[in-house]
C-alpha cells in the first residue's frame, strides 16, 4: 500500500482543533490509522513541525474526553503531524507541497492523498484549482470539503463544477456531520431492520411529523460567520433536510453509496415546491432578543445593529409522493432556546373513536414516537395506558430504548466514523453533488425571496424561550402543536 498522505488545509483554526485532531487521535489509538501515514497542515500561520506537534498535543489535552487521554498515545500520534506554513489561497505554495509531499513519503507521484478543507468557505473553489496544476489529484487523491457547499444554488453549482473539473465524483466528499452520528444513522436501522413499523410508516397512518434541531447558546464568537449566513443556510439547508431525507426516504433494495444516495436525492426532489403563500404563512424566521443577562443577537459582537439575519426558523414542508401526500413535516432550528436538543417526533394519527371517559378531562389519543439524536440518545414511543384502579382512567406512559442497552458500547464520534469512512472509499454518509443541487433548488427561492421583499417579517424571540409565537400558530391550522422537550 502507498504511503497514507492527509493534508489539512486551515490547520490554525478551530475545527482541526476541536473536531479534525480529536477524531485522528481517536482513529490511530483505535489503531485504524496505522503503518506509514503523514499529516500536513497547512496554513498562513507559522509554526515548525516540533510547534505544531505541541501545540495539537495542548488541544488534544482539551478537546479530548479525560478517560481516552492517553499521553503515550498521544506523543505517538502527534509524531505523524508535519505543518507547512504557506497561504492555501496562492498557487506558489502547492509547489512546497508537492516537494514536501515526496520528501515525506520518498516517493516521486505520491498519490495517496486525501485534502480535507477547513478553510473558510471562500476557499473552497480556489484549493481544487491550485491541487490540479500542482497535479496532486492523481490516483487514489480524495477530498473532504466542509459546509456551508455553496452560499445560494448558484454558487453551488459552481463549485460542484470546479470539483468535478478537478476530481471525480467518487473522490469528492462533501461532509455534513449529522450524517455521521450514530443516532441518525439509527433511523435507518430502526426503519428497515424492523418490520414492525414500517407499514405503519406513511400518510394512512401518520398525521405529521416535526424535526427539531435546536441550542441553547447564542452565536457565541462567531458573529462575522453567522450574521452573513443565517439559520436556513448554515443548518436547514443541510443538516434538517438530510434528516427529512432519512425519515421519509424508502428502503433502497440494497444498501450503498449509490442506492441510498439515489432514495435521498428522490425525497429532496420530491418536496412540494414553495408557493407564494409559503413564504409568509409556513415559513417564520426569528432573531433572539435580550432576555434576563442574555444578549440580544443584534448586540452580539461582529453582528450589525440593525442585522435582519435569522437565527431561528421553523418550515412547513411537504413531500409530494405516494408514500407522504398531505403530510406535513414541520422542521425548525434556532439559537438561544432553552435547551440543546436535536429529535424527529412522529405523530400517529388518533384513534377513530375515544371510549374511554378520563378523570380530569383530555385523553391522550395519540401515539408519538420520539427519534432523539441527541442528547439523551434513543427511542421513545408514547401509549396510552389504564391507570390501575377503579374506573378506565387512561395515561399517557413511555416505552423507551436507550444506547446503553447496546452493551454500554460508546457512542463514536461523527467526525472520527466519516473520516474513516472516507480512508476506506465509502462515501454513502456524504453529500452527492446531485443533492446538493436538488436541495439548493428547494432552498434558493426562500433567499431569494428574502432578499426580495426586504420587509418580510422577522419575529423577534426573548433569548432563551422556544421561539417566535407564529411558529406555534403556523401549527394550528393542521390542529398540531411542537413538542418541546424539557430542558436536560
Ligand atoms: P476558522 O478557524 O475561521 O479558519 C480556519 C483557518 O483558515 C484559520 O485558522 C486560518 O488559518 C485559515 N484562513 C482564514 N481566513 C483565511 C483566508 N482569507 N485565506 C487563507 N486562509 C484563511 O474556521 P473553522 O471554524 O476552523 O472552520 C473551518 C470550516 O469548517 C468553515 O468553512 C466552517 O464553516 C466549517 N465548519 C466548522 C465547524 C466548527 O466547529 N468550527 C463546524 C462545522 C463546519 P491561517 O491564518 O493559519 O491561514
Amino acid at each position: 500500500m502507498d504511503k497514507f498522505v492527509m493534508i489539512i488545509f486551515g490547520a490554525s483554526g478551530d475545527l482541526t482543533k476541536r473536531k479534525l485532531m480529536p477524531a485522528l487521535y481517536s482513529l490511530y489509538k483505535d489503531k485504524r490509522l496505522k503503518g506509514d501515514f503523514f499529516i500536513i497542515g497547512v496554513g498562513r500561520t507559522v509554526y515548525t513541525d516540533t510547534d505544531y506537534r505541541a501545540y495539537i498535543y495542548s488541544e488534544l489535552e482539551k478537546f479530548v474526553k479525560p478517560e481516552d487521554q492517553d499521553k503515550e498515545w498521544m506523543d505517538a500520534f502527534t509524531q505523524h503531524l508535519y505543518y507547512l506554513p504557506i497561504d492555501p489561497a496562492v498557487e506558489a505554495g502547492y509547489v512546497r507541497l508537492r516537494e514536501r509531499l515526496e520528501e515525506l513519503t520518498g516517493e516521486k507521484e505520491p498519490d495517496n492523498l486525501l485534502f480535507y478543507l477547513a478553510t473558510p468557505p471562500s476557499l473552497y473553489g480556489v484549493i481544487p484549482l491550485h491541487i490540479k496544476k500542482a497535479h496532486l489529484n492523481r490516483g487514489h487523491a480524495r477530498i473532504i470539503v466542509e459546509k456551508p457547499f455553496g452560499y445560494d444554488l448558484e454558487s453551488a453549482r459552481e463549485l460542484n463544477r470546479i470539483y468535478a473539473s478537478v476530481f471525480g465524483e467518487h473522490q469528492i466528499y462533501r461532509i455534513d456531520h449529522f450524517l455521521g452520528k450514530e443516532t441518525a444513522q439509527n433511523i435507518l436501522a430502526f426503519r428497515f431492520a424492523n418490520g414492525i413499523f414500517e407499514p405503519l410508516w406513511n400518510r394512512n397512518y401518520i398525521d405529521y411529523i416535526e424535526i427539531t434541531a435546536v441550542e441553547n447558546l447564542g452565536i457565541e464568537d462567531r458573529g462575522g460567520f453567522y450574521d452573513s449566513t443565517g439559520a436556513l443556510r448554515d443548518m436547514v439547508q443541510n443538516h434538517l433536510i438530510q434528516l427529512v431525507a432519512l425519515t421519509a426516504m424508502e428502503p433502497p433494495a440494497v444498501f450503498n453509496a449509490d442506492t441510498f444516495r439515489d432514495e435521498v436525492v428522490k425525497v429532496y426532489e420530491s418536496l412540494t415546491p414553495l408557493k407564494e403563500v409559503d413564504f409568509e404563512e409556513h415559513i417564520v424566521r426569528g432573531q433572539y432578543t435580550a432576555s434576563g443577562n442574555k444578549k440580544g443577537y443584534r448586540e452580539e459582537k461582529n453582528v450589525s445593529p440593525e442585522s435582519r439575519t435569522e437565527t431561528y426558523i421553523a418550515m412547513k414542508l411537504g413531500i409530494s409522493n405516494w408514500r407522504w401526500s398531505g403530510v406535513p413535516f414541520y422542521i425548525r432550528t434556532g439559537k438561544q432556546m432553552p435547551t440543546k436538543v436535536t429529535e424527529i417526533v412522529v405523530h400517529f394519527r388518533e384513534t377513530p373513536h375515544q371510549m374511554f371517559h378520563c378523570e380530569g378531562g383530555h385523553c391522550p389519543r395519540a401515539n408519538k414516537l420520539i427519534l432523539r439524536l441527541q442528547p439523551n440518545e434513543g427511542i421513545v414511543l408514547k401509549i396510552g395506558m389504564k391507570v390501575p384502579g377503579a374506573g378506565f382512567e387512561v395515561k399517557q406512559v413511555t416505552m423507551e430504548f436507550s444506547y446503553n442497552q447496546l452493551g454500554g458500547v460508546p457512542i463514536g464520534d461523527a467526525y472520527a466514523r466519516l473520516i474513516d469512512d472516507c480512508i476506506q472509499g465509502d462515501p454513502t454518509l456524504f453529500t452527492r453533488s446531485d443533492a446538493v443541487d436538488a436541495s439548493w433548488r428547494f432552498f434558493d427561492p426562500v433567499l431569494r425571496y428574502w432578499k426580495d421583499h426586504p420587509d418580510a417579517p422577522l419575529y423577534g424571540y426573548p433569548a432563551g424561550t422556544w421561539g417566535p409565537l407564529e411558529s406555534e400558530a403556523m401549527m394550528h391550522e393542521h390542529g398540531a402543536e411542537w413538542t418541546n422537550p424539557c430542558k436536560n
